[in-house]
């Protein structure tokens, strides 16, 4: 199958995934969720978030991050000088766990390929992703204390395209646990520095203008294609 690399393939193919969500009945969560909340954004984004799953609020709207994780969410973008619309946003199951609870192994699993298209359609260059079990999805014998706020790893080679897993702390950790909200403010200071930075060394056409708004992966004059 041809690469959906280009804005206008990469949103057809994100549009494909979202109503293959909707019909989805992998797992026992597609049997309680009221609708499914496939992710949302930018299709040309160079940064993709990954959460853990719908809340309640996400399951009603059938948006990501639609509730106090997501104002927390929007407040650490907005201090790194990053707006929602720029990046895209997904979670490891497409559907709301009963209770809140977290997504079990095999929710996430039946759940992967949806996932995995999405982040082949994207081409991201990198990967924040948000809490252990988004973490634990690319790299599940890392320790989120211990590898937060860095490039951790390179997903080339896997599924997943060739990015950089850049692990974060859930926003909800911070709100459940105030103490933490400093460390994701200063992970997130990393994360826009890291993204400067490998940006001026992996693209040396990208001007100020392009790093201050969060650039897309360099693309080919000849073919619109990612490289
Ligand atoms: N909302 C989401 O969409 N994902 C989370 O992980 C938390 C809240």
């Amino acid at each position: 199958m041809e690469q959906t690399t280009t804005p206008d393939r990469a949103a057809l193919e994100l549009a494909s995934v979202a109503r293959d969500a909707s019909t989805c009945t992998a797992c026992g969560l597609s049997a309680t969720r009221t609708q499914t909340v496939p992710g949302e954004g930018s299709p040309t984004a160079a940064l993709v978030f990954v959460g853990e799953a719908p809340g309640a609020r996400e399951d009603r709207t059938g948006r990501p991050f639609a509730g106090a994780s997501g104002r927390l969410l929007d407040d650490l973008l907005a201090s790194i000088g990053i707006r929602r619309e720029q990046v895209f946003i997904v979670n490891t199951v497409k559907c709301r766990p009963p209770e809140n609870r977290s997504p079990l192994r095999s929710e996430i699993a039946a759940c992967a390929p949806l996932l995995t298209r999405q982040l082949q359609a994207l081409q991201p260059r990198v990967i924040a992703t948000l809490g252990r079990h988004a973490l634990a999805v690319f790299a599940p014998s890392a320790k989120i204390a211990e590898v937060h706020g860095r490039p951790y790893a390179q997903t080339a080679g896997t599924q997943h395209g060739d990015a950089v897993l850049f692990p974060l702390y859930h926003p909800a950790a911070a709100l459940h646990n105030g103490s933490l909200r400093p460390t994701l403010e200063r992970d997130m200071a990393a994360l826009r520095a890291y993204l400067s930075a490998s940006t001026r060394e992996g693209a040396g056409e990208a001007t100020l203008r392009e790093v201050d708004s969060v650039p897309t992966r360099p693309r080919s004059k000849r073919t619109g294609e990612a490289e």
